[in-house]
């Protein structure tokens, strides 16, 4: 039987909204409308992470910036996730010969950054907004729309049952793969279309040292910038370090051509620099004893930190990395895009959770104004998609920048006349 939406306590009926992912951006969403008395629903095909633990495989640490922390203030949750966090002061090079540099990115600690773990951040905000009267329906992964009918199927991934539920408005904040946005897609023209880097990533860990503390500079993001390829390394509040290596899907046959890389986004180098080594890929170093290897050769002071590097290259997964472009988030007044299912991009720039936390308190503030469901969601993509797009360049230029120019002289150079 197709369930409906349900009317809160003293009767009226209050706004209902029904999110589908408690993913970052869903959970805040819920937070910002439970807050100002919403009726709202999330339904989410994972377990609840507080109970199960989160599942590795997906970025383990995040870079929160002054846009995402803004967004969290909105929703009040500001001081649990700060609680949560490592400042991290400037960008702290590991150059080819071993010596190091603090890039600071701003005059001082009123203009940083803060490392938050993933999971931590997702149970703080699913907390709050349980807390704020939002229910959150796990075990439910979207299947299918019905937008005619207003009906949406949940299936369980533990099993065969399927659930049928009537929604006035569906939010996507179901990530980069939405389920909601294939769905319209089926019925509306989102002009989609992804383009995928040419590079990928895996993670790996630094653990804390003898006396429990942290091995390197804890209030730093650490970069191994190394030509065509690079490692970074953000730090967690535990003492660990979750590093992360990004290389080309395909690695370079030689020295000065390593241009040419399909899909490799802006990038106009065409040379390794100098003292590093033809460009290797993840089609040439499969193993966990390669990866050891290459790391011995070129990120060795890393390599050290990194007892368990063989297991977990051999065992944490590839990701792969792009951008998706929507040239629509909505369907009329029946959904709307947000997060990664509107404007997934590359990491680089630190900048996608923060973006779309912005979006939730755009869409919050659209809803929040008008009744009309439709005028609100194009407000909301009219506000956000110019700026979205800008974001996304930024982070594809900002991984030539980070790999590449950060151990430049001339970088430096222009670091110390104060351009950068
Ligand atoms: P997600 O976090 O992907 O959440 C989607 C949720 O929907 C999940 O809980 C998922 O289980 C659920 N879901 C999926 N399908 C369904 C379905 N069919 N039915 C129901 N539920 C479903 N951003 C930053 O701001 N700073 C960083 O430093 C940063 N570093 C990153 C590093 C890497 C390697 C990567 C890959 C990304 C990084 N990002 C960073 C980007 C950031 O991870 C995303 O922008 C952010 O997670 C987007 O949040 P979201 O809620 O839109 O999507």
């Amino acid at each position: 039987a197709t369930e409906a939406p349900p009317v809160s306590g003293d009767g009226a009926v209050a706004p209902h909204l029904t999110i589908v992912g408690a993913g970052l951006a869903g959970a805040l969403l819920a937070i910002l409308l439970a807050q100002r008395g919403w009726s709202i629903d999330v339904y989410e095909k994972r377990g609840d992470l507080r109970e199960l633990g989160y599942e590795r495989g997906r970025s383990i640490n995040l870079a929160l910036a002054e846009r995402g922390r803004h967004a969290l203030r909105q929703a009040d949750a500001d001081d649990a996730v700060m609680a949560k966090t490592v400042m991290m002061r400037g960008r702290m090079v590991h150059f080819a010969d071993g010596h190091l540099d603090l890039q600071r990115y701003g005059r001082d600690d009123t203009e940083v950054i803060w490392s938050v773990h993933r999971g931590e951040l997702n149970e703080a905000l699913l907390d709050i907004a349980e807390e704020a009267g939002a229910r959150i329906h796990f075990h439910h992964r979207l299947d299918s729309v019905d937008f005619e009918a207003r009906i949406a199927k949940f299936g369980d991934d533990r099993g065969d049952t399927v659930r049928e539920i009537h929604f006035d408005t569906l939010v996507g904040a179901d990530g980069a793969g939405s389920s909601l946005r294939q769905a319209m897609a089926e019925v509306c023209e989102l002009g989609d279309r992804s383009e995928f880097l040419g590079h990928s990533y895996k993670e790996l860990e630094i653990p804390p040292g003898p006396d429990g503390g942290f091995q390197i500079e804890p209030h730093a993001l650490h970069i191994w910038p190394r030509g065509r390829y690079m490692c970074i390394a953000l730090p967690n509040d535990e003492g660990t370090f979750t590093v992360t290596l990004f290389l080309p899907n395909r690695g370079a046959p030689d020295a000065g051509t390593l241009n040419g890389v399909d899909g490799d986004h802006g990038d106009t180098t065409n040379v390794t620099k100098p003292g590093t080594h033809p460009a290797p890929g993840f089609d040439t170093i499969t193993t966990g004893a390669q990866a050891r290897a290459f790391f011995d050769r070129d990120f060795p002071d890393a390599s050290r930190l990194i007892p368990a590097l063989e297991h977990d290259f051999d065992h944490n997964p590839t990701g792969v990395l792009g951008t998706l472009y929507l040239d629509r988030w909505h369907l009329d007044h029946r959904a709307v895009l947000i997060g990664d299912a509107a404007h997934a991009m590359v990491p680089f720039h630190g900048q996608g959770m923060n973006c779309a936390f912005e979006d939730c308190v755009a869409l919050a503030n659209h809803l929040l104004q008008t009744t009309a469901r439709g005028e609100a969601f194009a407000g909301f993509q009219a506000e956000r998609l110019p700026n979205a797009r800008a974001i996304q360049q930024m982070a594809l230029e900002n991984y030539l920048e980070m790999r590449d120019h950060v151990d430049d002289d001339d970088y430096l150079l222009q670091r110390e006349l104060g351009n950068r």
